[in-house]
């Protein structure tokens, strides 16, 4: 089941300066800043409580992060929840007929297992499911 909102991923053109905004002038902190190279970002995450904030800019013109913000601009990408156990989510949901992006998990920031469910499933919203190692 989902746990809670794991965190709330932004398109941004520019890491730096969307920082600016979120840690110096709206006084979140940032928790750390990461490369993830398959998914072609560059992150940077804002914890707010039991939820983060999680920056995204696009590392290639190629990116699906790029692409989203040609089509798109800039702004709220993906609403990503905690679940425990993702593996039983995911076929759990393929028996339902909701469609994913990803069959079975992949590593995302942080080492996360993930997996997102395709928008065409959701009302055009992009999930992310989540499981953390420790919890
Ligand atoms: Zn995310």
């Amino acid at each position: 089941m989902f746990e809670k909102i794991d965190h709330i991923g932004v398109a941004v053109k520019n890491l730096e300066n969307s920082l600016h905004i979120f840690r110096d002038l709206l006084g979140m902190e940032c928790s750390g800043e990461e490369i993830v190279k398959d998914q072609e970002v560059k992150v940077a995450f804002l914890p707010v409580g039991e939820s983060e904030i999680e920056l995204l800019e696009s590392t290639s013109p190629e990116g699906s992060i790029a692409k989203f913000i040609e089509s798109r601009g800039e702004g709220i990408h993906h609403i990503a929840f905690k679940v425990k156990d993702l593996e039983s989510m995911i076929s759990d949901l393929q028996q339902k007929g909701v469609r994913l992006i990803d069959q079975k998990p992949r590593y995302g920031a942080g080492g996360v297992k993930i997996a997102f469910l395709h928008p065409k499933s959701t009302n055009g919203i992009l999930i992310e499911l989540c499981e953390h190692k420790n919890q």
